[in-house]
């Protein structure tokens, strides 16, 4: 059992990069059905406080690793853990080696349209013997659902990366992980974005003073409104009970 901690309610699993891909490798070899993986934020817990179908999603998933700086000060803060960042894009980056490495079939789903089909084309020139099986970009009407899920089967797919944001992604993977045949389903928000090379990802020097909140404000300044979310995060951490 992987160890899980609580903060505002959201259950995070306590592992670290290494483990979190093995984790997955397990999912993957396991196909009796499609596990899911989250990656909280401080934006997402904080979302999960008035969204109950995403405080759902999460209870559900079956690893939730700790992205973002703030949801590893929380953990160790409230639990005096030396806990490190599982950053989703890491973590997807890490899978898709691993599944050109083994022969998985990867599916790209979300993003503007031709955003998925730069992403694969990008991923299988980094990933020599990657196969993406199949692309969908991520506007969609309801009524387009179920043919999503059909080609998503079709395409024989092992591992799904699903980017239409917080909470959309989760809500969506929520609704039809049971109806696909693959064996791990990840919502990757921004991910096909950086992967087609639309949006840039801080670099390194930034990640590692933790500001790339910053880089994606800086970036991204629409976004001002949404990491509000941040302060009022600390602010519930500080203010919780353990
Ligand atoms: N998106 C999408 N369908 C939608 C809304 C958004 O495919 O209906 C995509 C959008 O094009 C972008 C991603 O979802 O590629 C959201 O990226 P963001 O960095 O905002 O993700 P978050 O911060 O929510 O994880």
């Amino acid at each position: 059992m992987i160890p899980k901690k609580e903060i505002l309610g959201v259950g995070i699993h306590t592992l670290h990069m290494d483990e979190a891909v093995d984790t997955a490798a397990d999912f993957l070899l396991k196909s009796d059905k499609c596990r899911v993986i989250a990656t909280a934020n401080p934006e997402m817990i904080m979302m999960a406080q008035d969204d109950p179908s995403l405080a759902h999603a999460l209870r559900e998933a079956d690893l939730v690793v700790p992205d973002g700086v703030g949801a590893v000060w929380a953990l160790n803060r409230q639990y005096g853990l030396q806990q490190t960042r599982v950053a989703g894009f890491d973590l997807t980056q890490n899978i898709l080696a691993l599944s050109a490495k083994k022969g998985y079939r990867v599916f790209f789903f979300g993003g503007a349209p031709g955003v998925a089909m730069t992403a694969k084309e990008n991923a299988e020139a980094k990933y020599p013997g990657l196969a993406v099986c199949g692309v969908r970009d991520g506007f969609f009407a309801e009524s387009e659902e179920e043919d999503i899920v059909r080609m998503i089967n079709d395409a024989k797919a092992d591992f799904v990366l699903v980017a239409l944001g917080v909470p959309k992604q989760e809500n969506w993977i929520t609704r039809h992980k049971d109806k696909l045949n693959a064996s791990l389903i990840i919502g990757v928000g921004g991910t096909l974005d950086v992967m087609a090379g639309v949006v840039q990802r801080a670099p390194k020097w930034m990640q590692e003073a933790k500001l790339e909140w910053l880089f994606r404000l800086l970036c991204q300044p629409k976004r001002f409104l949404r990491m509000l979310a941040l302060p009022r995060f600390v602010l519930a951490v500080l203010c919780a009970k353990k």
